[in-house]
């Protein structure tokens, strides 16, 4: 392999450092998350799993390149957003997938390293761009790469320039159909024959399936894999895709916790005791500001309804003076219930009955209006 010059063995193996997180060094470091970024809260979710499990890295991909075109194909920049966002509250690295120029543009400046799967792995372009990047690339073997292609393909990014590359295996494709592909282990061991850069295993994509994670993982470990990347997710079942390979965060958590023996048996580290749920200033701003905009949301919403009451009432000729007393009764033994002032309640509600009929009229003065109109006309 003559032209390995950049990523062939050299007498020191090279450790990526990001962030305080050094990657090819003793430790063992862990990355989870959703294969897709869904929602804010579902990324709020898994960096918290991820933490816990004393997890440093979150994924989620916001450019899905899928098989099909008609499936999801990521929330793109919206994604971007909350998953720096929610690394950040966990105080995680975060990495995602780009799979062109403009995609690599958006994601640069917001994460700490960018993931090249393997549909792109022999994509020459976009490895050179990763080449004039200065963040690290996680670059996944190709579906049906040999060893030499994938490093190879890595050569192409040290030779435009960076060198912090991160081997990825994600199995490769077999006759083999039990599992989604066969997860290559005798690669780790050959790719740090040939290479010095890092190497990670990503269990879930190779195995396509949830039950044999655990094991395949402590395998990865043992093989001498630097890393693990793992797919995790809240709700796997409601997953939109690749449910059937996430593990449950409990699966995750416990699948962490048995993680240090194994590393310990081949002379490395994994942080064993998990870190607590990091409630700091800012993610708990962060909560109440998700909050806050839900009780906008939903206010504008009764806004929207009580306007339709209006036009109902007029029509129906309705007045029932007591509505307001029973919503007021029930809201006061609801907010008990919640332990929750009730003196809140009957402060905030007035308020809100007062706005909700103002708008009422509001808007029968308006429609009036329109109706005066058309008649002149
Ligand atoms: C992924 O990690 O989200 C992914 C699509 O993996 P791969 O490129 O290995 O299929
Ligand atoms: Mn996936």
């Amino acid at each position: 392999m003559k032209d390995l010059k950049l990523a062939g063995l050299k007498s020191e193996r090279s450790s990526i450092e990001v962030r305080g997180v050094t990657l090819g060094g003793k430790e063992i470091i862990l990355m989870g998350g959703p294969c897709a970024v869904e929602s804010s809260i579902q990324m709020y979710e898994s960096a918290k799993t991820v933490r816990k499990a004393g997890g440093k890295i979150l994924r989620g991909g916001v450019f899905k390149p899928r098989t099909s075109p008609y499936s999801f194909q990521g929330l793109g920049l919206e994604g971007l957003n909350y998953l720096v966002q929610a690394a950040r509250e966990q105080e995680l690295l975060c990495v995602t997938e780009v799979i062109d120029a403009p995609s690599l543009d958006m994601v640069i400046d917001k994460v700490d390293i960018i993931q090249i799967g393997a549909r792109n792995m022999q994509n020459f372009e976009l490895l050179k761009l990763a080449g004039k990047i200065k963040k690290p690339v996680i670059l996944k073997r190709g579906l049906s790469a040999t060893i030499e292609e994938w490093l190879l393909a890595a050569e192409y990014i040290l030779a435009a320039g960076n060198p912090q590359v991160i081997l990825c295996e994600r199995g490769i494709r077999t006759y083999e159909p039990s599992t989604r592909n066969t997860l290559d282990l005798s690669a780790v061991g050959v790719a740090k024959e040939l290479s010095h850069l890092p190497v990670i295993v990503d269990p879930s994509h190779a195995a396509g399936r949830r039950d044999l994670i655990s094991s395949l993982s402590k395998a990865a470990i043992a093989a001498g894999a630097d890393g693990l990347l793992i797919e995790t997710h809240p709700n796997p079942a409601e997953a939109v895709s690749d449910g059937p390979q996430s593990l449950t965060p409990e699966q995750f958590i416990q699948l962490a916790a048995e993680l240090g023996a194994v590393a310990e048996s081949v002379n490395r580290i994994f942080v064993l005791e998990a870190q607590k749920d990091k409630d700091t200033l800012e993610s708990l701003r962060t909560q109440i500001d998700r909050i806050d905009q839900t009780i906008i949301e939903s206010l504008a919403a009764r806004m929207k309804i009580v306007r339709k009451v209006g036009d109902q009432k007029r029509l129906d000729r309705v007045k029932d003076t007591n509505r307001e007393k029973e919503v007021l009764k029930r809201l006061d033994s609801r907010a008990k219930e919640l332990e929750l002032s009730p003196d809140l309640v009957k402060k905030i509600y007035p308020v809100i009955f007062e706005a909700a009929v103002q708008s009422q009229i509001k808007n029968k003065l308006a429609k009036d209006k329109n109706l005066e109109r058309v008649s002149e006309l």
